[in-house]
């Protein structure tokens, strides 16, 4: 049976990366359907709303999205839309591959790995946050279940387990926020003794900011709550050359919404500047969420290679291309 697909084509520079990375998706001949949905600032201008029922209804019956990034404006009634579409399916891990590019300013040729986030607790989304009436004093809540824990941890492992990764490390403060990490921790424990031919490491928050600075090649899968992988998973990115090469997925039971890391660029939009490559490993990952690994490893490689060659590479990564110009010399090597 044919499988349909939401694409959110997106704000800023959104459509240019999506018409580039559906142009390859195409090349690859993955016979995925397209269903288009809108949401933020193009959805509030057409249909009064960043986030329409006709938008998540398509997301809800499709169960798969490629998304480009959305505006959020400000006073429009969400802190981020992207948090929003999270919340609404319950999107609990957000998983975010870091690898090394040819040709790229990073300091490193030879990281390999992916942050697994829990995205639906832990201080990231503070509960009953308050700052005092004569502004002296700041509250917020931060809550952690065992549930929450357990099902990104198991997700962890099982990612492992279906890519032949060998390592799941626990990220935590367990030492010192004895409650919240401190659970976490305990059911990452619990977890990883069901999977005993994985190796399970634990590593408190600041030794592993500085051992992936240092060392980052002795990681392979990074498992943690919140708040710490939404800034490890940035410092990951930095560590392989940046935004413009990071893609993530965020997969719940009932959906997966697949998009690149960075913002809408408002900066470059409409100017065929855009580096498309993060949606298009955004696209990577959806192929194989889809069960299409090899096209998966095909663009991949397809990328790469494109990369080695420094063919038609846009100017963020030190080339002359174009969003369209780039898009064709990956397709033209699938
Ligand atoms: P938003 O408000 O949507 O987060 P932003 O401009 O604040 O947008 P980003 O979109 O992440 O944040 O952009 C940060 C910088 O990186 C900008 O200068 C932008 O031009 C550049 N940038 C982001 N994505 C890309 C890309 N795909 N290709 C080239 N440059 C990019």
């Amino acid at each position: 049976m044919t499988q349909t697909i939401t694409v959110i084509r997106g704000d800023g520079i959104g459509p240019e990366i999506m018409d580039a990375t559906l142009f390859v998706l195409d090349k690859l001949g993955t016979g995925l359907q397209y269903e288009y949905a809108d949401a933020g600032l193009v959805a509030l201008e057409k249909h009064g709303e960043l986030i329409p029922a006709t938008t998540l209804d398509s997301i809800k019956k499709n169960k798969v999205a490629l998304k480009s990034p959305l505006t959020t404006p400000v006073g429009g009634g969400f802190s981020s839309i992207n948090v929003a579409l999270r919340r609404q399916f319950d999107l609990y891990a957000n998983v975010r591959p870091a690898i090394s590019f040819p040709n790229t300013k990073s300091r490193y040729e030879n990281i390999d790995m992916i942050t697994v986030r829990e995205n639906t607790e832990g201080a990231y989304l503070a509960e009953g946050q308050e700052v005092s009436a004569d502004g002296e004093t700041a509250f917020s809540g931060t809550r952690i279940t065992r549930k929450g824990s357990e099902r990104i941890v198991r997700y962890a492992f099982e990612l492992a387990k279906s890519t032949g990764r060998k390592k799941v490390t626990a990220v935590h403060k367990a030492n010192i926020i004895k409650s919240t990490s401190g659970l976490f921790l305990d059911v990452a424990r619990e977890v990883a003794a069901r999977y005993p031919e994985i190796e399970f490491q634990e590593m408190i928050v600041d030794n592993a900011c500085m051992q992936l600075v240092m060392r980052p090649e002795q990681f392979d899968i990074l498992v943690t709550t919140n708040l710490f992988g939404d800034i490890i998973s940035d410092l990951c990115a930095g560590l392989v050359g940046g935004l413009g090469l990071a893609p993530g997925a965020n997969i719940g039971a009932e959906a997966a919404i697949f998009e690149a890391v960075h913002g809408t660029a408002p900066d470059i939009a409409g100017q065929g500047k855009a580096n498309p490559v993060a949606l298009m490993l955004a696209a990577a990952q959806m192929l194989d969420h889809v069960e299409q690994p090899q096209n998966a490893e095909r663009l991949r490689k397809a990328i790469v290679a494109t990369m080695e060659a420094k063919d038609s590479l846009t100017g963020d990564l030190g080339g002359t291309g174009t969003t369209m110009s780039f898009a064709q010399a990956i397709a033209s090597r699938i």
